[in-house]
């Protein structure tokens, strides 16, 4: 029997604007920072989560973390995972709290920082990886962890054990070819950043040929006769036999998305990410429609980073708006609304590439992608993956050959080196953190950009 016994936040962030990583239409400049979440025990065992987010404002989600973990404190770890879906609602229906929800926003960003941590947690204590946790679980099982209000309308309980049980046929064999890192392919969006200049993505893109990638990212929306100069720099190293897909991050109206996507369309592009507000499932879906049929072919529709629950992301799978479903392992309220989402992009049949474009996201996507490939789709899917900021990690997120490699130790691999949260703890202890450096000063004292 393990015990909750208290809990701490670290606000972290590193200053990643200086060198442009992460610069997209929408972010000009960002620093990709953590709000981390330890969970202590009257054990040996320690859970540790995090949520993603660009710099101001990463201590609001630390805050609502505080006010949010309390909830599991004293608490039985047996007793909250065995009905997992209660404890979700649980953790989601504090009646007060949910006026600045519901179920969205900072409050939700900070359940996924606990609920993460738990699984964690819990993972750690039966001594296996996140994604084999959920791998050993009969369908009844896993549909236990899941609060199905809300989406009963398209996805009952009952139906989704019959899909996970059709699913069951080959599992032993995709454990198998997991545990040999051959389930997960990548794709690269290291190279793609709006900030970088044509030398430094065509190099990138060379590197990303050679390691073995096929898919790559660019981040288009801020001009469109630049968007049009990098793609062509982009089809000239990759070539056409290799596949590029562009990201907007939300940056377009929908009829802008329409027109500034029809100016590309020669450079073939599998799909357009985030054309417009992740909220607007019936926009997605006109995009969808008026990009269908282009002189070059299709040009398909991709979101779901900043779709805040499952909700939206059921309307936006009822209209007919995506052909690539991108879910995000801490956007929405952790691995037990994740496992819902995953639940219905299989009923609408979308591929799933779950989203890892921030700084400790990969270390929880290559999970998804393996519960994914294992239980759920029981279909491989290409895995967003960015190279950056990883060694902060204890286990971090590791490629080879265009695969991950699937993580074996115990845990949601989301643990931070300590070292690394005392260097980049915002705003820090003097002599710790680089932010109580002079280097940091001309951040500090400039402009808020
Ligand atoms: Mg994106």
């Amino acid at each position: 029997m393990v015990k909750i016994t208290g809990f701490t936040t670290r606000d972290v962030r590193f200053p990643t604007h200086l060198d442009q990583t992460g610069t997209d239409a929408m972010t000009v400049a960002g620093d990709q920072s953590v709000a981390y979440c330890m969970l202590y025990t009257d054990s040996e065992h320690v859970g540790h989560g995090l949520n993603f987010s660009n710099g101001r404002g990463n201590d609001l989600i630390c805050q609502s973390i505080a006010i949010i973990a309390p909830r599991v404190v004293g608490k039985d770890l047996d007793e909250l995972t065995k009905d997992w879906g209660k404890t979700w609602r649980y953790l989601v229906m504090d009646s007060q709290l949910r006026w600045v929800g519901p179920e969205k926003g900072v409050i939700h960003l900070a359940l996924a920082a606990v609920v993460n941590a738990l699984w964690d947690l819990w993972a750690r204590t039966l001594g296996k990886p996140v994604w084999r946790v959920v791998a050993d679980m009969a369908p009844e099982e896993i549909v236990r962890c899941i609060d199905f209000r809300y989406i009963t309308d398209v996805l009952t309980p009952e139906e989704a054990i019959a899909l996970l049980k059709e699913t069951e046929h080959g599992k032993s064999d995709r454990i198998n070819e997991t545990e040999e890192n051959r389930a997960v392919p990548v794709y690269n969006t290291s190279a793609g950043w709006l900030g970088f200049s044509d030398d430094r993505l065509k190099e990138l893109l060379k590197e990303g040929l050679a390691l073995g990638y096929t898919h790559f990212k660019l981040k288009v929306g801020r001009n469109v006769d630049e968007d049009r100069r990098r793609l062509a720099v982009a089809r000239e190293v990759i070539g056409y036999d290799n596949t590029l897909m562009v990201d907007a991050n939300q940056v377009w109206s929908v009829p802008e998305a329409i027109s500034w996507m029809q100016s590309l369309a020669e450079f073939k592009p599998w799909f357009i990410e985030e054309p417009t507000s992740p909220d607007d499932a019936l926009g997605h879906a006109t995009i969808r429609k008026a990009l269908a049929d282009t002189p070059y072919g299709p040009i398909g529709v991709a979101t779901g980073e900043a779709c805040q629950n499952r909700i939206i992301i059921k309307q936006l799978l009822q209209a007919n708006a995506l052909d690539v479903l991108q879910p995000d392992p801490c956007r929405v309220g952790g691995l037990n609304e994740v496992l819902a989402v995953l639940l219905l992009a299989r009923k609408f049949n979308v591929p799933i590439l779950p989203h890892s474009g921030g700084v400790g996201l990969s270390e929880y996507t290559q999970h998804l992608s393996a519960i994914d490939y294992v239980v759920i789709s029981g279909k491989k899917s290409m895995l967003e993956y960015v190279d950056h900021e990883h060694g902060h990690f204890v286990c971090p997120a590791r490629v080879r050959d265009g695969y991950s490699i699937t993580p074996t130790d115990p845990g949601y691999s989301a643990e931070m080196k300590a070292a690394s949260l005392d260097a980049w703890e915002f705003p820090g202890k003097e002599g710790k953190s680089w932010w109580k450096s002079d280097a940091a000063k001309p951040l500090l004292d400039g402009d808020m950009v």
